[in-house]
């Protein structure tokens, strides 16, 4: 699955991810993935609240979407945890 793209059906940008449906292609959000799917593709969702400095959100906020960057941070830390 490759995600960054845009919601094919509402235009968001919100973890947009690409998958197959048979043979076609599709992108949505997690939105319309939960509604057109019944459920997230990619795992279980859990809603957190983070307190950060304005920079660090402004970091997380560049790197696509604020679910893709936590997911990316937990990815990264764990490959890293694995290495040692
Ligand atoms: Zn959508």
């Amino acid at each position: 699955m490759v995600s960054g793209g845009v919601c094919e059906r509402c235009g968001s940008t919100n973890d947009v991810v690409s998958f197959n449906i048979g043979k076609e292609k599709h992108e949505l959000c997690i939105d319309c993935r939960v509604k057109f799917l019944g459920r997230p593709s990619i795992g279980v969702t859990k809603k957190v609240s983070v307190t950060l400095s304005q920079d660090d959100w402004d970091w997380v906020d560049k790197q696509g979407s604020r679910s893709e960057a936590f997911r990316n941070l937990v990815r990264n830390a764990r490959n890293h945890n694995n290495q040692s």
